[in-house]
């Protein structure tokens, strides 16, 4: 049978099959011998008892991508918070992590949080700047509920997971979401019998409005520092319309003669500010790649 892991503690793992039964499994011996750990999230073949809730994971089908921080696999999407208010958005994590996500080919969407205190321009102002690349946005406050109707309809139908800094808003949100949660909220405990999350293990739960997401908020950036810089413009959607534009095939879009890329944010066609953040991570790459071949 086949089924997904939605947690797994101590060496036993939580599988529910397409029949929607729970079945709590071991992984067969191999999996330690060969280094392989099963993650939440992973698709697995289980074999069971006849007539128990007893399993044996057999085999984890091919992962579409695999996350460290929290330990998890098959995300189809990451829900990137930013705040509208305090802290203040730090848009160059946010679009360090829609290259990660791009990278994975996993969708994202921009989450403006706290806009029950910010004006209403500033908000804007975030709002248009990443609906200019292509992502799908939506603007929320956890405390009052207004556009978490929108941010639940993202998620209807995938598995997703949170990301942002920290103070952000994402244990409110994912409280808001899923009223029996209880998640700890501005780094303190909601509730005293248990303990700070962050040695909880990484679970799949299902929102009552649809879709399933990732406990565990605040996925965290990998090292993007393996992407080859000359594809780093291919992961910014409000590039693609310039990309053949550019005199030289192996654009970088930084300081290349004839860039329509670069004609395109002098026009107003591209976000300033999202390109002058492309150029700090290209550099940074550059710089990377230079200190591993010196
Ligand atoms: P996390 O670190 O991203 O999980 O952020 P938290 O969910 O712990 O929120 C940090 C703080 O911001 C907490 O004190 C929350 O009560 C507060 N907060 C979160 N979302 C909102 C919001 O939309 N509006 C307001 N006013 N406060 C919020
Ligand atoms: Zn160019």
């Amino acid at each position: 049978m086949q089924g997904v892991i939605l947690k797994g503690i101590g060496g036993f793992y939580t599988v529910e099959t397409e029949d929607g039964r729970l079945h709590t499994c071991r992984a067969r011996g191999r999996f330690r011998r060969e280094g392989v750990r099963p993650l939440t999230g992973d698709r697995v073949d289980i074999t069971t008892e006849t007539d128990t809730a007893e399993g044996r994971i057999e085999a984890i089908l091919p992962r579409d991508n695999e996350w460290k921080r929290p330990p998890a696999a098959n995300l189809e999407q990451l829900v990137i918070v930013i705040s509208a208010y305090w802290p203040k958005p730090d848009l160059l994590m946010c679009d360090n992590l829609l290259i990660e996500a791009g990278k994975r080919n996993v969708a994202a969407v921009v989450c403006v949080n706290k806009c029950d205190l910010a004006r209403p321009e500033d908000v804007r102002a975030l709002a248009d700047e990443y609906a200019a690349c292509g992502h799908s946005v939506v603007c929320t406050s956890a405390k009052t509920g207004e556009g978490l109707e929108a941010l639940q309809s993202e998620l209807t139908g995938v598995v997703s997971g949170f990301a942002g800094q920290s103070g952000v808003g994402k244990s409110s949100l994912l409280n808001a979401l899923v009223p029996a949660f209880d998640l700890e909220t501005g780094g303190r405990a909601a509730r005293t019998d248990r303990g700070k999350h962050t040695t909880r293990h990484a679970e799949l739960l299902r929102l009552p409005g649809g879709g399933r997401v990732v406990d565990t908020p605040g996925f965290s950036l990998l090292s993007i520092g393996d992407i080859p810089p000359g594809d780093l413009g291919g992961l910014y959607l409000e590039f693609a319309p310039y990309l053949s534009g550019c005199k030289h095939r192996a654009c970088l879009h930084r300081s290349e003669p004839a860039c329509a890329v670069k004609a395109a944010v002098d026009g107003g066609k591209i976000s300033k500010g999202r390109y002058e953040r492309y150029v700090i991570i290209l550099d940074t790459l550059l710089e990377s790649r230079r200190k591993r071949y010196d």
